[in-house]
């Protein structure tokens, strides 16, 4: 037995635990004794404030409802306005998960219903949501989980066995380093490697959809990198540019966790499928199948925002708002027990948008902090939104008047959803007519991820989505493009219409489907609204190009565009470099040292200097391959 555990043991009352394992950094206590479990007058929160770890008191499986009848009483004490759907049983964990429409009611006042639900069966109650539009991969993100439930429980106590044998460790000669594998001076395939004397920890794993082969990856070959030695993976967001490669870990040998938040895991996963099934219509292999993406979702720990949780003997990690993207994070690292505390930024938005909140400039401490600049240059300077939504207003307005249809490449996540709700905001305003928008490719399902985890959106989304019945993204003005055929229908039959579809730098997917066609008639546009990775299509006609080579070597053939073509910075989920800068003036505590990260070359160096001169810290911009001692 683990020497934590023993330890609990011997502050708590003789004989009321018969069990006990780690579940992560957690740890889970079973009772046979129903007095015990359902008031242990404070026993257990005494131990919790001695050790400053989470403990959780659960009635041991013999001691629970027989299953069927738990969930008729489940049923009976939250009643029919939660709109409950499922309750699935995880009875070696006695615990059992209630899906419900409206988890604020299946809650009851103050948690009135849970403790209720405790005290009749003595289950330990877990409510999800369950999502206004219907989520293929949510459920079968839950479906893998459930069914491997009995695999989870050991694995989980096996990170917790990681994190806590030799617990009372005698003090190394303690380091903290960090190399550069990918997304150093360039924006794709980020993957940072944090070292310590105890711990591997990778920060994303990313790919660079934009590259050619041998650019596209991280330098996983790097003498640092042993896979074998790896402790955890984190992941900031579930754009592919960090999360893309994860899949291959598990290919290749990985057997330990993934954290990130619950949106960054079902949305990447969606977006990992979605590759595989790109790479195979273009007659290329993918480097991983949905094998591994199933076997990484095995793998993940999901944590909510400020949840704080170990993940090695001397690493502890919280997430905190990072305002990108749903569910992104910037990751706080407090490392060897107070020597050092690093942020990594990944992609973040200081700055508001329709969706979320700005990132978080409040941690515990801070020394290091590493930085994006996407758009760190001093001419990075973005528009206004307001000015922004208005000229995607008028471009709408003026290629509907002549008869046109509105393409808007997007990265299924992020930007696709932010132009839904101002679309459906100029809508309900009357400043644009009732258009059909058309939703292709990721972009729905990811939609539909967006109403499961409305906790993540701000305020103001959060209200419409949960309260008002006024969902922006139930509007009728949303259209679902389900088929080859309809995709056709719309481009040759349909009048003027949005289409909202991927990829969104036009490197395979429905988008260049639509491009192919519409590209040759003026009456059309095209509106980017997302970041143009380097080689894309994209950033090519963004460019100026207007004649393409499609087609094979041996077939080639020229696609040329004659529709217009517009570009909206605005809408971006970067900060924008008058942003970044201020986001330096305010995040507390002040860091001593600014790594710069996830930008093309010149915008990093003139970002590092900049922040060097305002604030006078130190500051690097590190190049892949180099490592950075920041301790
Ligand atoms: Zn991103
Ligand atoms: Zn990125």
């Amino acid at each position: 037995m683990a020497d934590i555990i023993k330890e609990i043991l011997k502050q708590l009352p003789q004989d009321k635990i018969n069990d006990a394992c780690f579940e992560g950094a957690n740890i889970v206590l079973y009772t046979k004794d129903p007095g015990f479990f359902l008031d242990n007058e404070g026993a257990i929160k005494k131990v919790v404030d001695n050790i400053k770890k989470r403990v959780e008191l659960r009635a041991d499986p013999s001691a629970t409802l027989d299953m069927e009848k738990a969930e008729k009483e489940i049923k009976k004490i939250i009643g029919k306005e939660a709109g409950i759907d499922q309750v699935i049983f995880d009875p070696q964990r006695s615990r059992v998960i209630i899906e419900a429409e409206k988890p604020g009611l299946a809650i009851g006042k103050q948690g009135a219903f849970l403790r209720e639900i405790r005290k009749k069966t003595m289950w330990s109650p877990l409510i999800r949501r369950k999502p206004a539009l219907r989520s293929k991969i949510i459920e079968e993100t839950r479906g893998v989980l459930y069914q491997h439930s009995d695999f989870r429980r050991k694995f989980l106590d096996k990170i917790g066995h990681r994190i806590y044998d030799g617990w009372v460790r005698e003090k190394k000669h303690e380091w903290i380093r960090v190399t550069y594998l990918g997304g150093a001076r360039q924006v794709g395939r980020s993957c940072i490697l944090l070292q310590t004397p105890e711990s591997r920890v990778l920060l994303d794993c990313g790919l660079d959809v934009a590259a050619s082969n041998s650019e596209a990856y991280p330098y996983l070959e790097c003498p640092e990198f042993n896979i074998d030695q790896l402790d955890a993976v984190i992941i900031s967001h579930s754009h592919m540019d960090h999360s893309g490669l994860l899949p291959y870990l598990f290919k290749f040998g990985y057997k330990g966790p993934v954290y990130c938040t619950a949106p960054t895991r079902d949305v990447m996963a969606l977006l990992q499928l979605d590759y595989i099934k790109i790479m195979r219509s273009e007659g290329k292999e993918p480097l991983f199948t949905s094998e591994e993406v199933k076997e990484m979702v095995k793998h993940t720990v999901c944590l909510d925002y400020e949840e704080v949780t170990d993940v090695t003997p001397d690493v502890r990690i919280t997430l905190y708002n990072a305002g990108h993207i749903l569910g992104s994070s910037m990751v706080h690292m407090h490392i060897g027990n107070g020597l050092h505390n690093l942020v990594y930024g990944g992609d973040m938005k200081f700055g508001a948008t329709r969706l979320l909140e700005p990132a978080a400039t409040s941690f515990p401490r801070l020394e290091t902090l590493m930085i994006e600049a996407t758009y760190g240059a001093k001419d990075d300077v973005l528009p206004s939104r307001q000015e922004q939504e208005g000229k995607l207003r008028d471009i709408i307005k003026n290629t509907m008047a002549r008869g046109g249809k509105i393409l808007i490449p997007v990265l299924g996540s992020g930007r696709a959803q932010e132009v839904m709700v101002i679309i459906e905001s100029l809508v309900k305003t009357g400043q644009l007519d009732k258009i059909p928008v058309y939703i292709d490719g990721m972009v729905w399902d990811i939609t539909a991820i967006h109403t499961a985890y409305p906790e993540f959106l701000n305020n103001n989304v959060r209200k419409l989505i949960s309260h008002k019945n006024q969902n922006p993204f139930l509007n009728e003005i949303f259209k679902r493009v389900g088929s080859q055929k309809e995709r056709m229908e719309i481009i040759e039959e349909k009048g003027p219409c949005v289409v909202l579809a991927t990829s969104g730098m036009l490197v395979g997917g429905p988008s260049v489907e639509y491009l192919k066609h519409l590209s040759v008639d003026k009456k059309h546009s095209m509106c980017f609204v997302c970041y143009q990775g380097e080689g894309s299509l994209g950033r090519r006609i963004q460019r100026g190009e207007r004649e393409i080579m499609v087609g094979t070597s041996t077939r080639p053939e020229v696609m040329k565009i004659n529709m217009e073509i517009h570009t909206i910075e605005g809408f971006t989920g970067h900060s924008g470099r008058n942003e970044l800068m201020n986001y330096m003036q305010k995040v507390q505590p002040k860091p001593k040292r600014v790594i710069v990260n996830h930008g093309e070359n010149s915008k990093c160096l003139d970002l590092a200097s900049s922040i060097h001169k305002q604030n006078r810290i130190e500051t690097g911009a590190p190049r892949n391959l180099e490592a950075v001692r920041i301790k």
